[in-house]
């Protein structure tokens, strides 16, 4: 008996035995993992999760690895922080943020990597890979290099410079193409088609790689004293990670963890590069889009993989979409950093910055409990980022120059008022 049965198509419902495979073979529908739930209610409880690992391994039986070969660098179990500035700053009564920049690679994407590449390993493959608009290279490099595998990894030559130098130290090959994540992607899928026993994280495995992201939801609940939120906020690219989520949610209901999973959800997309937030907006089709530029890199994604599902998601659920542009996704980034000391990359940017847009706009309300995904970290964007700081003041190491700079300004109460803004 295992808590795992197979895989299942998510449109005919035809079922499959656990494999490297992502699409039905009777109706092309996506794959995803098959459960057996009355094993899992029976096996599961609060006191099992509390005394588990500090890592999205707490919820092992609740996730789709049949052995306990886990590649666990510590992904998940991070801070849900209660956001009292950033809250008051946008008019909410009661802010959370889950904190994703503080994963091993700095990212979400070391719990989706961490599940897939656990798996990969059940499948005894030769090697690993992904497309990935960065930050999935950098979790796929790590994990990869403590599995011992080679890695493949597939990116748009255009992503940032912290990315790159990031993903390269951990020794994979990395493969820039010209295009952007799309065109990668398509290429990575056929490099996949043509190595059968090559597992890509996000492409061949995929079922098992979404898995990863739906932690987000239990280690939420969790630390909520196991009580789902009102609203949650999360960024979109190819609309995956918005998915598991509310899966999540759900899914802890479905086992009796919470008593009711009634909550909305809503998704956030740059401007630039908004297919699945226009489709919400629209309700509408999600139409590709291409030619694309926008600051939040690991955002954009134009044929977004599970976008139909995202905008379906966040329709059934009573949610909705924002896009914001650039310059509203910096100026949430430093909105954040400076109310909650959190420094994001541009996709946490979007997520705030769409939050902010959803409050404004009345999508959500002031005294909704609210949850939001900030998930990755500022750091691997410092060369997007600089553009908007203004570097610091260079003087001579002498009092006098420090006071003509800073002292005459504000006196004491001044000072004390400016802070406390
Ligand atoms: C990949 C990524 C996302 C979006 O994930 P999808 O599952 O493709 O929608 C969000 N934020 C960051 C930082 C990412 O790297
Ligand atoms: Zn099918």
């Amino acid at each position: 008996m295992s808590h795992v049965i197979g895989l299942k198509c998510r449109e005919c419902g035809t079922e499959y035995p656990a494999g490297i495979q992502n699409t039905c073979y009777e109706c092309f529908g996506p794959l995803e993992v098959n459960y057996d739930w009355d094993y899992i209610s029976d096996h599961i409880s609060k006191e099992k999760i509390a005394a588990g690992p500090k890592s999205i391994w707490r919820y092992a039986d609740m996730l789709p690895l049949e052995t306990e070969k886990r590649i666990d660098l510590g992904a998940g179990f991070n801070k849900l922080h209660r956001a009292e500035r950033l809250g008051a700053a946008l008019g909410l009564d009661e802010l959370y943020i889950l904190d994703e920049s503080v994963n091993p690679t700095n990212s979400f994407k070391d719990r989706v990597t961490s599940v897939a590449i656990s798996k990969a390993l059940e499948f005894d493959v030769k090697a690993v890979g992904c497309a990935s608009t960065g930050n999935l290279a950098a979790a796929v490099g790590a994990h990869a290099a403590k599995a011992g595998l080679p890695a493949y990894i597939f990116i748009p030559a255009t992503i940032e410079l912290g990315k790159i130098v990031q993903m390269l130290i951990y020794g994979p090959n990395v493969i820039a193409v010209e295009g952007t994540y799309d065109d990668a992607n398509r290429l990575a899928s056929e490099v996949a088609d043509s190595h059968p026993d090559w597992a890509f994280v996000n492409i061949n495995i995929r079922p098992y790689y979404t898995e990863g992201s739906k932690t987000l939801a239990y280690e939420t609940a969790e630390q909520l004293n196991w009580q789902v939120p009102d609203h949650v906020v999360a960024p979109l690219a190819s609309g995956a990670l918005l998915c598991a989520i509310s899966r999540g949610y759900k899914e802890l209901e479905r086992v009796g963890l919470v008593d009711k999973a009634d909550f909305k959800i809503s998704g956030s997309q740059p401007l630039n590069c908004s297919p699945i937030s226009t489709a919400v907006q629209n309700n509408s089709e999600v139409i590709p889009v291409r030619n694309f530029e926008t600051v939040a890199h690991s955002l954009a994604i134009g044929n977004p993989a599970d976008g139909y599902y995202a905008k379906k998601t966040i329709l059934d659920s009573g949610g909705f979409a924002a896009s914001p542009t650039d310059p509203e996704i910096i100026d949430a980034i430093h909105l954040l950093a400076r109310t909650e000391g959190i420094f994001t990359e541009p996709a946490g940017g979007t997520t705030v910055a769409g939050l902010r847009k959803l409050v404004e706009s009345g999508h959500i309300r002031k005294d909704e409990r609210v949850v939001v995904y900030v998930t990755g970290n500022g750091l691997k964007a410092q060369d997007t980022l600089l553009k908007s700081l203004q570097r610091p003041p260079v003087i001579k190491p002498m009092i006098s120059e420090f006071e003509r700079l800073f002292a005459p300004k504000l006196d004491i109460h001044e000072q004390k008022a400016a802070i406390a803004i």
